[in-house]
């Protein structure tokens, strides 16, 4: 600048020739050359001829420097002139010298109407006769620090008002609340998160601009053209969004007077291999230019509202992990105390009994003893098989063998093991089993299992009417139903009524027994048929279990077809069903015979257990 200075021709400028300037001006101009900190002098109070130094240079950026040498300080600053006209003007008058710390000025500098901070001080030069000749100003810029301290507050903010949050939803929400304090650095922003399958991606959260207007979109496919969602996502890098206006219309300002021109999209990354992706849209400054640290804020950005939400969402996850162990814990003492009665009532009996028999004379038991011992044997492998089953299905153990059968028959047989029971208790057993031109591919066991579980509840859960038993072929599908006439089951309990060990409480039964897994176990052996089963069922009127599976083989695992067998230690005989059923019979002709009816089943506790593992099947 010393060197510029001496070059210039100021003999043809308002200042007029070097040799003429007062003495003041020379010395002034002298130390502002020789400065290392920022200076500038105007003088003259009309012309404010401008001189200023090195350092003073990137005040001026490209478009003003060296043309701003001798320039007058209102050509140059016009832009600013509102705000210093009037503190230059004290100074001349009262010869007082300004203040100003961290003063906003928007100048003309890499960008028109740039956002700068500066801290400066006007103080008059006096000449010969005291008056003041012209002004020098020693000034530094502040912006770095200003911006930056207000961007630390933000991400202070970002990352404490989100601390609190214990969904992922809420920290996008809060997170975009936190943004809302900086409009500044972003005027507004779009929250999206991408859906588990990587195919849409929803808006989450904004902030500085209403997510209903109609143009943002709300649910879309990554690959919309509106803003470049796969691309971010797939670069896992930020990506320029330029014609704003173009896209949006009208783009909301923020604290500025005007819109923002550029947006920046940003990725949100998701924390492992199940977090929470997205896309961060924030719209930007129009007033600062787009440089190094204006992204690498935005970058601390997108990473803190990333790991806000990857917090929030493992902490969910945690919860419903907590929440599933939880449910397993509850499920076991349920199963533990279900099972145990179960356990107990056979082996008191045949204990009772046996014991009888060894301290009779003979040493010996016979007749209907005998027959009690053997009754109860065959409830306790009945009960034990049933166990076997079913942790076989939970452990993905049980290999079925689907053999061709003539399922009409089959089931008829087997429905037939009821009928005197049925007829001990009075009511009316209708067997519709229509033949079946081809034969069923089913594994028998299971078959078995899942006919002899429904007639033996139908059974239990009626005591008077008719309980009914159909085989039908509909639309190529195996339709079985068992329905009955009994005390129903409340429709607030029918969600829950395969799931393990769930039992309806203060169910009337003609039996307390029952351990809740039964028709767990019929509907993991009906989904090993392809097959499903549901309920449909009034309190009072009765309820009807219907079974469908596909008939043919195309939908069974081709090496199961007619293979050996696995579940064979855990076949099972109708009869133990229909001899337990007969004993329900006979015990309810005794106590009808004392005049008391029937027998409340269970606690009163309601088990809610969670279908844990029938997925895995
Ligand atoms: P369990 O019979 O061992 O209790 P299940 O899984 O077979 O277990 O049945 C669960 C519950 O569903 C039974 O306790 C009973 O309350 C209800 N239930 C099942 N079948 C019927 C039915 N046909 N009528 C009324 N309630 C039924």
């Amino acid at each position: 600048m010393g060197w510029l200075t001496r070059s210039m021709d100021w003999s043809s400028m308002p200042v007029g020739p070097v040799d003429l300037w007062p003495e003041s001006l020379k010395t002034s101009v002298a130390i502002c050359l020789r400065s290392k900190f920022p200076i500038v002098i105007w003088w003259g109070p009309e012309h404010l001829t401008q001189f200023y130094n090195d350092a003073y240079i990137s005040f001026l950026g490209k478009t003003k420097h060296p043309g701003a040498l001798g320039q007058s300080a209102r050509e140059c600053w016009k832009e600013l002139w509102h705000i210093i006209d009037p503190m230059l003007k004290g100074v001349f008058e009262t010869g007082e010298a300004t203040w100003s710390q961290d003063l906003p000025l928007m100048i003309d500098r890499v960008m028109p109407r740039e956002e700068g901070y500066f801290t400066f001080s006007y103080s008059g030069i006096p000449q010969n006769d005291l008056t003041i000749g012209g002004i020098f100003c020693a000034c530094v810029e502040t912006t770095d620090r200003v911006i930056g301290e207000r961007q630390l507050s933000l991400l202070r903010e970002l990352a404490a008002r989100t601390t609190e949050a214990r969904a992922w939803q809420e920290a996008c929400r809060l997170s975009a609340d936190a943004l809302a304090t900086d409009r500044h650095d972003l005027p507004f922003t779009l929250m999206y998160i991408v859906d588990e399958e990587m195919r849409t991606i929803s808006l989450a959260a904004t902030s500085g601009i209403s997510a209903e207007r109609t143009i943002i979109p709300q649910c879309v496919a990554l690959d919309n053209s509106l803003w470049p969602f796969a691309k971010v996502l797939e670069s896992n890098a930020p990506c320029s969004i330029l014609n704003l206006q173009g896209l949006l219309g009208d783009v909301p300002t923020g604290p500025w007077p005007q819109p923002p021109t550029q947006a920046m999209a940003l990725p949100i990354q998701p924390a492992g291999q199940t977090g929470k992706a997205g896309v961060l849209i924030v719209g930007l400054n129009p007033h600062r230019p787009v440089d190094d640290k204006y992204q690498r804020f935005l970058s601390l950005v997108a990473a803190q509202v990333s790991a806000n939400i990857a917090d929030a969402y493992s902490y969910e996850q945690e919860s419903k992990r907590a929440e599933a162990l939880a449910e397993i814990d509850r499920a076991k003492t349920a199963f533990f105390s279900n099972v145990s009665h179960e356990f107990r009532t056979p082996l008191t009996l045949i204990l009772g009994t046996t014991e009888e028999g060894l301290n009779s004379g003979e040493c010996a038991l016979r007749g209907a003893e005998l027959e009690l011992v053997h009754r109860n044997e065959l409830r306790l492998l009945k009960l034990v098989n049933n166990l076997l089953d079913f942790s076989r299905i939970e452990a993905g153990r049980v290999e079925a063998t689907y053999e061709p059968t003539d399922i009409a028959a089959f089931t008829a047989g087997l429905a037939s093991s009821f009928r005197s029971a049925m007829q001990r208790a009075g009511l009316e057993f209708e067997v519709d089993c229509q033949q079946i031109s081809e034969p069923v591919f089913i594994d028998r066991d299971m078959w078995e299992k899942i006919v002899l579980n429904l007639l033996s509840n139908a059974f239990k859960f009626t005591f008077e009417g008719k309980v009914t038993v159909s085989i039908q072929l509909v639309d190529g599908w195996i339709k079985l139903q068992v329905s009955d006439t009994g005390t129903g089951i409340p429709a607030h309990e029918l969600p829950h009524i395969f799931e393990r060990f769930h039992r309806v409480a203060n169910a009337k039964g003609r039996s307390y027994e029952g351990t809740g897994i039964g028709l767990a176990l019929v509907q993991e052996l009906v989904k090993l048929h392809g097959g499903s089963v549901k309920v449909q069922s009034n309190e009072g009127e009765g309820s009807c279990f219907t079974v469908l599976i596909p008939k043919g083989k195309n939908h069974l695992p081709q090496d199961r077809i007619g293979g050996t067998r696995s579940m064979a230690s855990s076949a099972i005989r109708a009869s133990s069903y229909a001899d337990e059923a007969l004993q329900w019979a006979a015990s309810q002709f005794r106590s009808n015979r004392r005049r008391s009816s029937w027998v409340h089943a269970g606690s009163n506790r309601v088990d809610r257990l969670s279908p844990r593992g029938r997925d895995r099947v």
